[in-house]
């Protein structure tokens, strides 16, 4: 199968050449650096595939140039799908399936990290220390023992997140999810009724659900309001689960007291890139970037040896298995509400 790569880095590469070599050489990749949008999807003529990530753009016009270059199927190497028009998809009759699960470890200890970076400020000791600076002056922090942390979305991600909290740092977690998991006691999880609940007490707030209509600006001016003073926010979700002139407003008056973001709402124009020479024209992204008690990283959650082999893998079966019936396991046909 010729299956067209966008968006791929160095590491793609690697890891679907090995996944390909494995599975017995079924697909043959042509590997393209630049995202998938209405200008680039002529690059996909003559491929019965495309391989995507979570910044191409799948929406109908898209999908509708892509159709009639002869694509039929496409191959999300991640789990979220909020980039793809599922119902244009189905109405051109190609095939969507994902990874839905390929390391949720991956992303709940980074999230835990970035959790210990904001609160004990890692990254400002780092900078300090390399300078010869070393007084302990602004890094003050506190313990994650016994405060509350809220984790909204008990997926994968989300109960893994709690397990390390509750059962590594005695932290008393406390979860909201409309579809509570019957494992949340096991690890160590205390659902509240109401996202209400939840917003009121947690000095940790980490979210976990994915977005979708629903859930986009779950953090939103309101929400925030009902927040502690001084909490401190952690997103390794998407960013459209945040509205970031909110967020701003609250950084500005210290409701909020220090924020992770793995993920932006508008990242695309930025993140997997190197941007380092280039001026940031999104000044709502610089204003972010600006504030000292913002800790960000460009969307590398899922970034381990572990997380990309599973993807591999998993994006070689999904594309052999929907050629030869038609589906497979991680086919995906309903965009949530
Ligand atoms: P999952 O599907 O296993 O779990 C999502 C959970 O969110 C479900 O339990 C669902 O019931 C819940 N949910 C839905 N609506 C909700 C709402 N309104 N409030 C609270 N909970 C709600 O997903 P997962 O594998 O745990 O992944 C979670 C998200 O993490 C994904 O959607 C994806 O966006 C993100 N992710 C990020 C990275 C990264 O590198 N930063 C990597 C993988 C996944």
């Amino acid at each position: 199968m010729k299956i067209a790569v966008f968006g791929t880095r160095k590491y793609d590469q690697d890891s679907l050449r090995a996944a390909n070599e494995k599975q017995g050489g079924f697909a043959a990749f042509t590997f393209i650096d630049a995202l998938l949008d209405s200008r680039t999807a002529i690059l996909a003529a003559d491929h019965e595939a495309v391989c995507l990530f979570v910044n191409d753009i799948c929406d109908k016009p898209v999908l509708e140039q892509l159709s009639a270059l002869g694509v039929k199927f496409i191959a999300l190497r991640c789990a979220g799908f909020n980039n793809v028009d599922l119902k244009a998809a189905a109405e051109l009759d190609i095939k969507v399936a994902r990874v839905p699960s390929y390391s949720p470890e991956a992303v709940a200890e980074f999230c835990v990290g970035m959790m210990m970076t904001v609160v004990r400020k890692y990254h400002k000791a780092y900078a300090r220390v390399r300078e010869g600076n070393f007084l302990l002056d602004g890094l003050l922090g506190f313990n994650l023992n016994g405060k509350t942390i809220g984790i909204i979305g008990t997926g994968k991600i989300g109960l893994l997140t709690g397990r390390i909290l509750s059962k590594g740092f005695n932290a008393n977690v406390i979860a909201f999810d409309p579809y509570p998991s019957p494992s949340a006691g096991e690890y160590g999880i205390t659902y509240v009724d109401k996202l209400e609940d939840l917003l009121k007490v947690a000095d940790i707030i980490s979210l976990h659900c994915p977005l979708m209509e629903s859930t986009k600006y779950i953090i939103c001016d309101d929400s925030i309001a009902k927040m502690k003073k001084g909490v401190v926010l952690i997103n390794t979700s998407r960013g459209g689960l945040i509205d970031t002139y909110a967020l701003i407003r609250a950084l500005k008056t210290g409701h909020i007291s220090a924020v992770g973001l793995d993920v932006y709402e508008r990242e695309s124009s930025y993140f997997f890139a190197d941007s380092s020479t280039k001026v940031i024209h999104d000044d709502t992204f610089a204003r972010l970037l600006s504030f000292y008690n913002v800790f960000m990283t460009g969307h590398q959650a899922f970034l381990t040896e572990e997380a990309l082999t599973n993807i591999a893998d998993t994006t070689i079966t999904n594309l052999r298995d929907l050629e030869e019936t038609g589906t497979c396991a991680c086919v995906i046909s309903e965009q949530p509400k």
